[in-house]
């Protein structure tokens, strides 16, 4: 008998909206370069624009203000180029927890702001921070992190760094869609978006910049986007983002079971095996998101046996040149390199029902005590 396939690594990547699908599809079957004259190209300019349009309106910005961009890596690489443009390393300032594509966007002699073990970044710590730096920093700092769904106090951290003349990049990536996230209120100068994480399509993605921002192009060569972001757009993936958000944002309230089930689930791996570790229980976290480890069982074990259960989750840890290397997420937060290394994130979405994560519990417990009868 076969196992049904069970995902629940939304934070890696969405299965694609149904809304999304067909506005894809259908803006895919058309023809038209959105920068042409022509009636094909009006056409598609037009699907660009109602699109700019639709998602500005759900996050509360002006559509002038979104950027059109290949992903989210494109968007924070292309915040952050603008934003070091003429910069000295040591003005600069991100957490110690970011997403590798800020941390590998920057200098390697730029200032990291530490977490606390819930993995939450203090606003007094950063003010502290900036009083070592020349006015004007310019900063980096997530909304929700990938792995463990931990939220940071933007709007905080937003006020901390204006008031010293500086500038705030959010990336917001894992926020979308999961989370209402408005950016006139968020406070950050630029925020960057990608359509694959909330069930719209892979390879698409966006800047928003507040009103009057410069923005240094990272990809020269063309007008489109206001000449800041040269290369002909992606029609379809943009329609479908548009329609991908719009349907995320009408439906939040299904986070709201999907939050429950995953706090019950934690409770449920907690009880079974005491010695078990959800990271970021006393932060404010995604819904979607838990981060546990099971001591002493690693977890690519444990990903391994999942699999075999039709279970597909990841963990934190990153794999380069061979060598598995502990998050440095859980790391910053103070866990231990073994523990780190037994930690699986489990991320749900719109296509998940609280029985997905009581079916990982029951999976998982069993791993837990097939592992604790061979020890
Ligand atoms: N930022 C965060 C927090 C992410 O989780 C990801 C993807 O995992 C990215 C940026 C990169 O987004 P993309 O996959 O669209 O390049």
């Amino acid at each position: 008998m076969s196992i049904a396939p069970l995902y629940l690594d939304y934070n890696a990547t969405a299965p694609m909206r149904p809304e999304a699908l067909e506005a894809f599809c259908s803006a895919a079957e058309q023809t038209g370069n959105a920068s042409s004259v022509h009636a094909f190209g009006r056409a598609a300019r037009k699907l660009v624009e109602e699109s700019r349009r639709c998602i500005a309106r759900c996050i509360e910005a002006d559509p002038a203000q979104v950027i059109f961009v290949s992903c989210g890596t494109e968007a924070n690489a292309t915040a952050l180029g603008s934003i070091i443009n003429g910069q000295k390393a040591d003005n600069l300032i991100v957490s110690s927890v970011e997403h590798p594509s800020v941390l590998q966007a920057i200098p390697e002699t730029t200032r990291t702001v530490p977490v606390d073990s819930s993995g939450h970044l203090s606003p007094a710590t950063l003010r502290e921070t900036l009083e070592d730096v020349p006015e004007g920093a310019r900063v980096s700092i997530m909304l929700a992190n990938n792995e463990t769904g931990i939220l940071q106090p933007i709007s905080e951290i937003a006020d901390v760094v204006h008031a010293k003349g500086g500038l705030l990049h959010c990336d917001a990536v894992q926020a979308l869609g999961k989370l209402p996230l408005s950016f006139s209120q968020l406070g950050a100068d630029m925020i960057s978006l990608s359509a694959h994480k909330l069930g719209g399509p892979q390879g698409v993605g966006a800047l928003v910049l507040r009103k009057g921002l410069h923005l240094e192009a990272y990809l020269r060569g063309g007008g489109q986007e206001g000449r800041r972001r040269a290369g002909t757009e992606n029609v379809a993936g943009i329609a479908a983002f548009a329609a991908a958000v719009e349907a995320a944002v009408a439906e939040l309230s299904q986070f709201q079971s999907l939050e429950n089930a995953h706090r019950k689930m934690e409770e449920r791996l907690r009880n079974a095996a005491p010695e078990a570790v959800v990271f970021g229980t006393e932060s404010e976290r995604l819904p979607n998101t838990s981060c546990v480890a099971m001591p002493g069982v690693s977890a690519e074990l444990q990903l391994m046996a999942l699999d075999l259960e039709g279970l597909a989750v990841s963990s934190g840890s990153a794999c380069s040149s061979g060598k598995v290397e502990p998050s440095h997420v859980l790391t910053a937060m103070g866990a231990d390199k073994t523990l780190a290394a037994n930690a699986l994130r489990i991320s749900s979405g719109w296509a998940s029902s609280p029985s997905d994560l009581e079916r990982f519990s029951q999976a998982w417990i069993d791993i837990y005590r097939r592992q604790q009868r061979a020890a």
